[in-house]
Formats: C-alpha cells, structure tokens, sequence
C-alpha cells in the first residue's frame, strides 16, 4: 500500500558536480580532443587523490571491479584466496575472474570485517592471498590480519571500495596490506559516475599496474604483461576533480545524518548499529542497522517491506551473502555452519538511506517507522 504525496527516499544519492563548472572542464577536453589514455585531468586527478587520501601512489581505473582484477594479476596470485563472504560480489568474482578459488572465512560481528580467529585455520598449501573488505568503510583488524599474512608469507589486497578517506590515528587505512582498491561508482561515497583506483605503496608497482591496465604497453611495439583495458578517461576524471572539491561536505552532512540516526534510534528495542570508532575518522559511507526480530518484533524482511510501503527504499545490503549465489554455494567454505556470523547478521541487515541530501523531513519519516515497529 504504497503511500501518495510521499517521494520515494532512496539508500543513496550521487554527489554531482555543478553542470556549468563540468562544461569548462568539458571544453577543455574538446579544445584539446584529448578524451584518453593519461591525459592531463587523469594525471591531475591521481595527484590530487594521493594528497587527499594521505597514499603515495595511486592508478587510477575506469569502474571499482577492474583493480580488484588487476591486483590478483600484479601479485601473480594462485590457488586458494580467502575472502569474505559479506561483500558486494565483485569481490569473490574478481577471485573467481582469475580462475583462483574463494575460501570464505566468517566474519567478526563487531566490524562486519573478516574474523582474524578464524583465518589461520582455512589456510592451506594452496594458500596464496588475502582479500579481506573494510565492510562500510570501517576499518579491518589490519594489525591482526597483516601478522597472520607475515607468518604465512601471503601479500593482503584490500577491497577498500568502502573506504574512501577512512582514517585511524591520522593515517589512511588504504595504506594497509599490500594493495588497496577503491571503487569511484555513483552510489559510493566520492563518485566519478563509474570509476575506481588502485593504492599501492611503490614506484614500481604503480609502473606495473599501468601497464596491466593499458593491455600490458610498455611503448608503442612492446607488450610487457597480458594487461587488460582498465583505464580512466578524461570526461571521468574531470567529474573526479570536481567531486573532490566538495565530497568533505558531503561527507560531514552524511555524518549529521549517522548522528540523528544514532539519537533517535539508540532506545530502540532490537535495533542495533554502530558507533564511531576511536581514533577513527569515518566517511559515513553507509547506515547499516541490524534487527534482532524478537525484540524489536518484527523480522528484517517485515521492516524493510515496511520502509518500502512507505517509500523508504533500505537496501539489504549484504544479502543473500556472496556464498549462497550459485555460483559459490557448492565450495565447502560456503556452508552456512561455516559462516555462523556473516549468516545471522545478512538476515538482520538494513542500509538505511544515508547520503548528503536528506531533509530533516526524511530522516523523520525513516524514523518514525523504524521506532515504531507495532505500526503498520
Ligand atoms: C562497489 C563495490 C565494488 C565494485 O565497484 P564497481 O565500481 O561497481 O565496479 C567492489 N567491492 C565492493 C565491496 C563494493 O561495494
């Protein structure tokens, strides 16, 4: 019973750039018709993106999927990559992609990150990665997990596509392991409409990942690597400078948001979600809250069905788990008695909306509802 008058309010809302300051941009793509290949908003864009993020050196990408693809092929990874189960797919994909196989590893409730407990004990012979995600943009166990990774000599990649400008003690978390990827997509925190990046912490890496993403060309007869085509054009690039300017507001008004969530919904019955972290800086990237049914009285299925009667559109973000699609359920790591965590808290998960143009008005209508679950 969908109810009239009432917009539909959605998870998320892209930060766009002013039209009108794109177009110069714009013009000056087609003054020069230079629309590819490191042209100068690209080269503008990884400079301004290195200072911004606090990282050395960064490659940049034409959609988030492409370096989680392309940190498995600068690693030579083989074998067994143990991930985790609660992510977007393209993390277990980007795995599979490389003919690899996912070993999925629970996670710790506490961060949604993977469990360090429980890693060593999926590691095998074949054993030849890490691919753990900072799952909302909070940060991993990253000393835990990087001292499993030294003992067993395995490299880390990071699938930080939540966690843009997530900071602890001052330092980027996409510092951490050996490579970090970013994805740039509309809906994520700092967007180049489609768009990602790949952090690493050398010349010499960032001199190989530009080559994989340009089919392997070293010059113009020598292919150095079997690459691939991963590369970021000017019009993105453009709408990247432009979002850089202002994605620090962006990010304090989704933060004014977490609080008015936090306020409203801390008595709630049931409802469980974050709080900041100390010494973390937080990019608000998303508002997940988890519902324990029997005290809130009401399943996660009936308040989502419910938000969405009212044109509140949560997204379960993440359900089903990576490891119940098709493609993965059969590997024995996919088992839900494997997985006791991440498959409680996929059935208690909503994303509520949370982005930097919500109105007082929205957040409380989202309220309203969620504080009331004896309401229809
Ligand atoms: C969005 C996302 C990706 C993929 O990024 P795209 O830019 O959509 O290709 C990968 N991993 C996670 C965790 C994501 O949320």
């Amino acid at each position: 019973m969908a109810v009239e008058n009432e917009t539909p309010i959605t998870v998320t809302s892209p930060l766009l750039p002013d039209p009108d300051d794109l177009n110069k941009l714009l013009k000056e793509i087609w003054a020069t018709k230079w629309i590819t290949n490191n042209g100068k908003f690209h080269e503008q864009l990884e400079n301004a993106l290195c200072k911004y993020l606090k990282v050395p050196y960064i490659s940049l990408f034409t959609n988030g999927t492409l370096p989680l693809l392309t940190a498995l092929q600068a690693l030579r990874v083989s074998g067994e990559v143990i991930t985790t189960p609660y992510s977007f797919v393209a993390t277990t994909h980007s795995i599979w992609w490389n003919g690899l196989k996912p070993v999925f590893v629970d996670i710790d409730p506490s961060n949604c990150g993977l469990d360090p407990d429980r890693i060593e004990a999926a590691i095998t012979p074949r054993t030849t990665a890490i691919m753990p995600v900072h799952c909302y943009g909070k940060p991993c166990d990253g000393a835990r997990i990087q001292q499993i990774a030294d003992k067993y000599g395995l490299p880390i990649i990071y699938d930080a596509a939540h966690a843009f400008g997530v900071e602890v003690e001052g330092q980027s978390i996409l510092n951490w392991g050996n490579l970090s990827t970013l994805s740039f997509h509309a809906t994520k925190v700092y967007n180049t409409a489609e768009g990602g990046a790949l952090v690493m912490h050398d010349e010499s890496m960032k001199k190989r990942i530009d080559y994989l993403k340009n089919f392997g060309f070293e010059s113009e007869t020598e292919v150095v690597a079997p690459g691939i085509n991963g590369k970021m054009d000017e019009i993105r690039a453009a709408i990247g400078l432009l979002n850089l300017q202002h994605v620090d507001t962006c990010i304090e008004a989704r933060h004014q948001v977490a609080i008015r969530y936090r306020e409203a919904l801390r008595s709630v019955p049931g409802i469980r979600f974050f709080d900041d972290m100390p010494g973390v800086k937080h990019n608000y990237s998303y508002f997940p809250i988890f519902v324990n049914a029997e005290e809130y009285g009401m399943t996660r299925d009936e308040l989502y069905a419910k938000l969405k009667s009212h044109g509140i559109l949560g997204r379960r973000y993440f359900y089903p788990l990576i490891s119940q699609f098709d493609t993965y359920r059969a590997l024995p790591s996919a088992a839900p008695e494997n997985l006791p965590n991440a498959t409680r808290i996929a059935n208690e998960v909503i994303c509520l909306p949370m982005h930097h143009l919500l109105s007082d008005s929205d957040l409380n209508r989202i309220i309203d509802l969620v504080a009331s679950p004896q309401t229809a």
